[in-house]
């Protein structure tokens, strides 16, 4: 067996990963992506169906105000310039969102007087209510900011936060904003379809579901709109993309194919990996070894036999995967998309408002400026929905069938009038297909609770008594986003070079 010798092996090349490895030789260290696949990216896949370009993850991503995570990287890694401003490879979107529920239709714009307006026109009765929740998560997201507990930005010595508060001063107004938060929630002092309307953008800005308990980690993932969303040229690919060119540029290794079979401990410390490169077993060494795997692969593979997880998986595997992911991708004629529409829009097309599963349709538009995903004129729509997870494995995923895209294109009918004579191209990308196209359990949506977490690093080395091992990823930081993966990997370097 050949022997090697790297500061880091990551092992994955979703953001998380590839965000660790460009800090990690940025900064002149010897690093080594293995990426089972054949393309980076993971979940950001893509799915090529000539002349449309379907893209899997991420759309629209935030992190890009100055200070905030994305933003600093760039800045890091020397390309801000070139990313913001020369190639216009970003694009500030103005209605990031738009929230479709049965009688209506809200633009949730950045700024907060048109929203109010929106709101005004469509669930009036409700105003008072809502601009007070707004109000009180704002005041919530500074508080958790100046305690730098805040997800997914602040924490870092970069963000611009000033003025740190004592923990004791800020306990009385923090409590003070969640008695407010839980008083509108719990009292029933909102009607369902404005609750929907949060719940549905909670789901879609954090992935996470809309409870009291979660309203702290929501606190600044309400903000996003005003603090800016984006979307790349090419998608959440665009960005993979350009993430492993710079792994490259700064002289690291991506090998694809790569199969990981194992990992090298020496005790409760992580010395390596054990992989198969163009089918042959190799042994490679490192100082660090960096997770960007999912948690389940991770924990049920490559490392079964290590000693004291037992009760760590059992929580795992319990505490996640209540939806596998289902889509249609359809190309359709420009025409069809309404204005103003949202490149991203979340349709609850029930009555009884619930956005979840088969009741939360997620519409992702490429934006007219993205000519990659789409020929000029034409646009490439991802339609997703959810159906329950098996409680048997990912082997036993369900399966749509033709009955199902019809119910499915008729709720979106609804929104879209000309929908069904533009469609030019039309399939459907079943749960196993996911799972095949990104590499990850098609279950995007990982519930939390339950699950040992913590902000950052999620401190699952810790738990796991492993040393030199870091995670990143969206399994290990909290809620998918990927920002919260340029989060996890921006941590790995710092922990790997501390
Ligand atoms: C449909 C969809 C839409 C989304 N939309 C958005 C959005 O609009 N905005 C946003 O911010 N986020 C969005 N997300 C979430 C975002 O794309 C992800 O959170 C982020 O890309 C995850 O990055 P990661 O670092 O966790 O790596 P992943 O993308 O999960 O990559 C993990 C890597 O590990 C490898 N790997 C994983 N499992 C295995 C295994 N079993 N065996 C071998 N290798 C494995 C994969 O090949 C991959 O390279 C979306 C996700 C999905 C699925």
């Amino acid at each position: 067996m050949k022997r090697s010798e790297y500061h880091a092996i990551v092992l994955g090349s979703g953001i998380g990963g590839l965000v660790c490895a460009a800090m990690l030789t940025r900064r002149g260290l010897r690093v080594l992506v293995l990426e089972p696949g054949h393309q980076p990216g993971g979940s950001n896949g893509v799915v090529d169906r000539e002349p449309y370009r379907f893209g899997l993850g991420s759309s629209v991503a935030w992190g890009f105000h100055e200070g905030d995570v994305i933003h600093t990287l760039l800045t890091e890694l020397g390309c801000l310039d070139d990313l913001l401003h020369n190639h216009r490879l970003i694009q500030q979107l103005h209605v990031p969102l738009q929230v479709i529920l049965p009688y209506h239709r809200l633009n949730v714009y950045s700024q907060r007087a048109l929203l109010y307006q929106e709101v005004e026109r469509e669930l009036g009765e409700d105003l008072d209510e809502l601009r007070l929740f707004y109000e009180t998560m704002d005041a919530l997201a500074n508080l958790l900011d100046r305690l730098k507990v805040g997800y997914p930005f602040v924490g870092h010595p970069a963000h611009g936060i000033r003025g740190s508060l004592r923990r004791s001063t800020a306990g009385g107004a923090l409590r003070d904003c969640q008695r407010q938060l839980e008083h509108i929630f719990t009292g029933k002092v909102i009607r369902p379809e404005t609750r929907a309307f949060l719940a549905a953008q909670a789901r879609f800005f954090g992935a996470i579901p809309f409870t009291p308990q979660a309203i702290q980690q929501l606190a600044s993932l309400y903000r996003l709109p005003q603090r800016g969303v984006y979307t790349f040229r090419g998608g959440g690919w665009g960005f993979a993309k350009f993430l492993a060119d710079r792994v490259r540029a700064f002289g690291g290794s991506i090998v694809y194919g790569a199969g990981i079979d194992d990992l090298l401990l020496n005790g409760s410390r992580v010395m390596g990996v054990r992989a198969r490169l163009e089918g042959s077993p190799v042994s490679l060494t490192a100082e660090h070894t960096v997770a960007n795997l999912s948690l389940e692969f991770l924990l049920t593979h490559l490392l079964r036999e290590a000693p004291r997880l037992g009760r760590l998986k059992k929580r795992f595997l319990q505490a996640r995967r209540p939806w596998v992911t289902v889509s249609l991708l359809l190309g359709v004629d420009d025409a069809v998309i309404p204005e103003p529409m949202a490149n991203q829009a979340l349709l609850i097309p029930d009555e009884t408002l619930a956005p979840e599963g088969e009741n939360l349709i997620s519409l992702s538009v490429n934006p007219i400026w993205d000519d990659s995903r789409a020929p000029a004129g034409k646009r490439s729509l991802l339609v997703t929905t959810y159906l329950p997870s098996p409680q048997n494995g990912i082997d036993n995923l369900p399966s749509v069938d033709e009955e199902f895209c019809q119910r499915l294109l008729l709720r979106l009918g609804r929104v879209l009038p000309f929908l069904s004579s533009s469609i030019e191209y039309q399939a459907v990308l079943q749960p196993s297909d996911y799972l095949e196209a990104t590499l990850r359990p098609a279950d995007d949506l990982v519930r939390l609770e339950g699950f040992p977490q913590e902000p950052g690093l999620s401190g699952l080395p810790l738990h796991l008594g492993l040393k030199n091992l870091l995670l990143v990823g969206s399994d290990s930081y909290l809620g998918p986003s990927c920002a919260g993966s340029v989060m996890s990997g921006w941590l790995a370097a710092e922990a790997a070079t501390s």
